[in-house]
């Protein structure tokens, strides 16, 4: 059983966290995060578009000669890794003029307000991730409300709309409102180019239904609308143009696979999945359609 519950445990990525400081480096304390936190050289996947996060949690730089856009912050003591992977690359941190955010969960937001104060960069999200990113303390709402810990509050953050695109030079990242993991999941789509060729990526944010015990996404009163959500997200995830998934969680993309199989090719088109987006959201579909059965299954036995 305990080992039952954790493989449950490791494969909603289900977290009992705190984050303690140690001097100036704060350290999160959860089963998976030094793992996640590992040390992963930066790297260009295509075109403006690199790597700059650890291993184990996605932080993608998008590069222009006006300023820079990074999305995701991974953990707290992710901040430094992701700030020197940038300067290795040759960029400098304070160009960056934008960050944004899949969820605002404390491994993916974690860095996000020291990233912001080296920086200098101007902080946007959707609405209700903007609030909680301003307080930094996770909301009833949130599905794993009691067990995920809070992040560093981030002074000042721009609210956006559902479909808006926001501009850095010749950058253009379009949010896409992707709720249903927390009510703010917000996924991002953007184009880079490398030679003749331009690829249109996603960055789909988490669509797993993970959750605190007593929490039902079936009937929550914090959160209404949780599974209709989630279908929202899945019918957009599946409309937009889908060269490269990215996600948060590497490794729920494959993204380590596409990227060693381009390392041995050097061809732009092993790191290509066109069939990525629907395969994620058929998997996440699949996992929604479990997790339903067993909230009822508890209530009947009950
Ligand atoms: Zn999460």
């Amino acid at each position: 059983m305990v080992r039952l519950l954790h493989a449950a445990a490791l494969a909603v990525g289900l977290l009992l966290a705190t984050t303690s400081t140690n001097g100036q480096q704060p350290t999160s304390v959860c089963g998976d995060c030094a793992e996640w936190n590992a040390r992963q050289e930066p790297f260009r996947i295509v075109g403006n578009t690199y790597y700059v996060g650890p291993r184990g949690l996605s932080a993608i730089l998008i590069t222009s000669d006006a300023g820079h856009v990074l999305l995701d912050g991974a953990l707290p003591e992710s901040a430094a890794g992701i700030a020197s992977s940038v300067r290795a690359l040759g960029f400098t941190v304070g160009d960056i003029r934008l960050i944004v955010n899949s969820h605002v969960h404390f491994d993916h937001a974690g860095a996000i307000a020291e990233l912001q104060r080296v920086s200098g960069a101007s902080v946007a999200a959707t609405s209700w991730s903007a609030g909680v990113l301003r307080t930094g303390a996770v909301p009833r709402s949130d599905p794993q409300f009691g067990v995920i810990s809070p992040i560093a509050a981030i002074p000042n953050v721009r609210t956006i709309g559902d479909r808006e695109t926001l501009r850095i030079g010749s950058i253009a990242i379009t949010a896409h409102e992707t709720p249903g993991h927390t009510p703010g999941g917000t996924s991002w789509t953007w184009q880079s180019c490398e030679d003749s060729r331009c690829v249109d990526f996603v960055y789909a944010d988490s669509l797993t239904p993970v959750s605190a015990d007593e929490f039902q996404f079936t009937r929550s009163r914090e959160y209404p609308n949780a599974l209709s959500d989630f279908e929202r997200s899945f019918a957009r995830l599946s409309s937009l143009q889908c060269d490269i998934l990215l996600t948060p969680h590497p490794s729920a993309s494959r993204f380590w696979q596409r990227v060693d199989k381009r390392q041995v090719t050097g061809s732009v088109d092993d790191i290509i999945d066109t069939g990525g987006c629907a395969r994620y959201v058929d998997n996440a579909r699949e996992r929604l359609l479990q997790r339903v059965k067993l909230e009822e299954a508890g209530r009947a036995s009950k």
